[in-house]
């Protein structure tokens, strides 16, 4: 189906709306915060592998038990088998032009490589590689008050002295994500700047990496995101 070359938001024809964009950054870097952005803004497709691989983990069969165990056990990378899988499927969900912000991919070489061929495949090209980066000391902070809503999933940091485990939006319970253990975020940060930098390094390369400072407030960085889009 050929999408309406209007924004679905504003109306307008924004060249935003058709891109491919990636979005990467270390745990806490409210990467996943200005993904939802842009894809409410510009209707972008939000694709989320974190989140994508969560909900495979819920399922009660081998691959959902594969999943479930590398995220909140071992707490490393799901094997490229398992991310191709999700990825095909995803593109092939989608029309053509439908513009998508991809949330957490590629995270290595490997899935670098794949992530470009794939895209390819189903006539796509990366518009954009957006980095948003934090201090390790920043993402420790933020991760250890990283909540969310259980009832509308809104994402939440904590202030310093805030006890209230209730979210301001709808009154659900607020929880904080099984593989956020201080254990598990200095994994996951080690594993960021082993093979994740790395993928940056390719993209700057080519010439498609810019970089935003996380460490200020998310308005003011989705402020400074739509000024290098
Ligand atoms: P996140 O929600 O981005 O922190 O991701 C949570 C977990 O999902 C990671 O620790 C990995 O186990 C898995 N995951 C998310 N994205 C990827 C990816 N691109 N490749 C492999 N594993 C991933």
């Amino acid at each position: 189906m050929r999408r309406s070359l209007f924004c679905q938001n504003c109306y307008m024809v924004h060249a935003i709306c058709y891109m491919n964009l990636v979005i990467l950054g270390p745990q806490g870097s409210g990467k996943g915060t200005q993904a939802k952005l842009l894809a409410e803004k510009f209707g972008l497709d939000h694709f989320d592998t974190g989140c994508a691989l969560r909900q495979v983990a819920k399922l009660d069969t081998p691959l959902g038990r594969e999943v479930y165990e590398i995220q909140n056990v071992t707490k490393t990378l799901v094997p490229s088998r398992i991310l191709r899988e999700i990825l095909h499927i995803r593109l092939d969900d989608l029309g053509r032009e439908q513009g998508v912000v991809f949330d957490g991919v590629p995270r290595n070489i490997d899935q670098a490589g794949y992530f470009e061929q794939a895209l390819g495949e189903f006539g796509r090209k990366i518009d954009r590689v957006i980095f948003v980066d934090i201090s390790k000391e920043e993402s420790l902070k933020r991760i250890g008050k990283r909540f969310s809503c259980e009832k509308c999933k809104e994402a939440v940091v904590l202030k310093e002295d805030d006890q209230n485990l209730i979210c301001l939006k709808c009154s659900g319970k607020l929880v904080q994500r099984v593989d956020d253990t201080k254990e598990g975020i200095e994994k996951r940060l080690s594993i960021f700047m082993e093979e994740t930098i790395p993928v940056i390094e390719y993209f700057e390369n080519k010439k498609l990496v810019s970089r935003i400072d996380g460490s200020k407030s998310p308005n003011e960085v989705f402020e400074d995101i739509l000024k290098i889009l």
